[in-house]
């Protein structure tokens, strides 16, 4: 193994998510050293080697249909002293891909885990997004459907801090739409696409703007969202913010009462002037 990585680690190593330039020496010293990469596709990682003029190199799939199974080979490699590494298709494994699992059975039984950092999609997206990065979050992928996601919405919806969400490219338009919905028209989002690739594209705009344009237009490659927080957040709601949730929740399909209800709670104001801004909100969309 390297002289860096000790004998019976487990290494997570991030892979380029585009541009093939981006994969470390480090990551390319320790990927060569070690005694077995577990990777997502073994022919895309041995893709990937190949291009970087690794040959031989051992692979083991790890991914998420067989990740619990996995986890017992592994630590008993570890334990004979093997060194193995962790890559995922793209980016930094453990991100919205396997490797949880097994990092946290590793950590458990007492095994050294390292990491040779790199790219990631989440973090190279709220860089260049132009959003504060002081404080931000992951979201991940949102729920695809029914309660979870709503529910997710609203919380991605009012929190203070720049969100970054992934989203596959048909479901862009959707997932926009539905944060249109939670948050407001005006709220800034930016779109990043393809990044460190030949189409790359970084879109910044409003909500509103942001939901038609991809909406209307066929979304191909990788995308990941970035919102801005909630501009309300921490300060006493007033009744936009309400009325805002409230188109949410009507646009979702709530009754008034339920949709008053729930924003009552999440916004911490009374029921009754939810329920009376939810009904003048009724009485202004009838034509
Ligand atoms: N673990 C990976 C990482 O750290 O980048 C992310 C894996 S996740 C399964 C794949 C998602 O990452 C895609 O659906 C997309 O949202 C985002 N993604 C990956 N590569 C991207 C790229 N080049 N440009 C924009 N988004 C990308």
């Amino acid at each position: 193994m390297t002289a860096d990585i000790a004998a019976g680690t487990l290494v997570l190593v991030s892979t380029p998510i585009g541009n093939l330039g981006d994969l470390s020496p480090r990551a390319l010293e320790t990927l060569a050293a070690a005694d077995i990469v577990c990777c997502e596709d073994t022919r895309r990682t041995r893709g990937l080697l190949t291009h970087a003029g690794l040959k031989g190199i051992r692979l083991l799939s790890l991914h998420a249909h067989n990740e619990m199974a996995r986890v017992e080979v592994i630590l008993a490699h570890l334990t004979q002293g093997r060194t193995v590494a962790v890559v995922s298709d793209a980016g930094t494994p453990a991100v919205s891909d396997p490797g949880v699992r097994l990092v946290s059975a590793a950590v458990e039984a007492g095994f050294t885990v390292t990491t040779v950092p790199g790219p990631s999609a989440a973090l190279a997206a709220l860089v260049v997004s132009g959003l504060p990065t002081d404080r931000f979050s992951f979201e991940g992928f949102l729920p695809r459907r029914g309660g979870d996601r709503r529910r997710r919405i609203d919380v991605v919806a009012r929190d203070a801090r720049t969100m970054i969400l992934f989203e596959a490219p048909g479901r862009l338009g959707a997932t926009l739409q539905d944060l249109l919905g939670a948050c407001g028209p005006d709220r800034r989002v930016v779109v990043a696409r393809e990044l460190t690739k030949l189409h790359e594209e970084v879109w910044r705009g409003t909500l509103a703007d942001a939901a038609t344009t991809f909406t209307e237009r066929e979304v191909r490659g990788e995308v990941v969202v970035v919102l801005a927080g909630d501009p309300a957040a921490g300060r006493a709601p007033d009744d936009d913010d309400v009325v805002g949730a409230l188109r949410g929740r009507l646009e979702a399909g709530d009754t008034l009462r339920d949709a008053a209800g729930t924003v009552a709670g999440e916004l911490g104001v009374s029921r009754r002037r939810a329920y009376d801004l939810a009904l003048e909100l009724r009485r202004n969309a009838k034509p």
